[in-house]
């Protein structure tokens, strides 16, 4: 059975549409959010990305405006009409959030953060669990049950890629979950390929190997100015870059429709 994720009237995910989820590795500042809504916009995306919370391995690095990351995600959204979603660390920030994003992003440092699942459980949100970077699919499969049994069944599923001893890429894209993910709990599973490889110049291929396994969607970080980045620069793509990427992805998915 599948589980369709309405985020509105206009909007589901798990069903026909192919959804593209693209936007910054962190909300920056109003005018690098701004550059990329525009440019979202133009291209047809409808969900739009931005940590205003980044969970970074070391604490000296960028950690997110914050609130002020949350507003300026709900002012951009509400310019072009976006859907937002963005991750939050804390359960204690599960209320104050639920006015400026669309759907909780419950990152892969936090997928066993048991707290923050019931949290996100006790509301009627959409919630997209990304998988734990050594998570097993069981584990993953509990993750998904802590939000169910509070009655929240509006569950995405994320694959972001393992760690294993391959160390060419940041991670290793296992994008055999997504086929068993989806028989086995009915949601909607989708791909995220800058957090899978890492690497830049393999967000095409891992893009179209996404959709050929039949992923509902798929998220990209993507940055004006990828060098200047303030985190994750190395994996997101710049705007020309994207705009292929997403020309591939959209034949690719247009040619197995027709062979399917
Ligand atoms: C992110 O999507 O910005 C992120 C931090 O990803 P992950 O939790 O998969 O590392
Ligand atoms: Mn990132």
């Amino acid at each position: 059975m599948a589980n369709k994720v309405k985020v509105d009237d206009e909007l589901i995910i798990g069903g026909d549409e192919f959804i593209v989820i693209a936007g910054p590795c962190a909300v920056e500042s109003e005018e690098q959010m701004d550059m990329i809504g525009k440019f979202l916009k133009k291209l047809g995306v409808k969900i739009i990305r931005g940590g205003a919370y980044k969970p970074r391995t070391d604490p000296k690095s960028f950690q997110g405006l914050g609130v002020n990351g949350l507003r300026i995600l709900k002012a951009i959204k509400e310019l072009y009409g976006f859907k937002v979603v963005s991750e939050i660390m804390d359960p204690r920030d599960v209320e104050m959030a639920y006015e400026y994003i669309d759907i909780y992003q419950i990152g892969s440092r936090n997928m066993q953060n048991f707290s923050l699942l019931k949290e996100v459980g006790k509301t009627k949100k959409p919630v997209l669990l990304k998988r734990g970077m050594s998570a097993t699919l069981e584990e993953w499969y509990n993750a998904s049950e802590y939000i169910r049994n509070e009655g929240n069944e509006n569950i995405i599923l994320c694959e972001r890629g393992i760690r294993t001893f391959e160390d060419y890429t940041r991670n290793t894209l296992d994008l055999m979950s997504v086929p068993m993910m989806k028989s086995k709990t009915g949601y909607p599973v989708i791909v995220d390929p800058s957090h899978g490889t890492g690497r830049r110049e393999l967000i095409g291929p891992a893009s179209k190997a996404a959709v050929a396994v039949g992923a509902d969607g798929i998220m990209i970080e993507v940055h004006p100015q990828p060098e200047k980045a303030l985190s994750d620069g190395l994996q997101s793509l710049s705007f020309d870059d994207f705009e292929k990427v997403l020309s591939e992805i959209r034949q690719v998915y247009n040619l197995l429709k027709e062979i399917n």
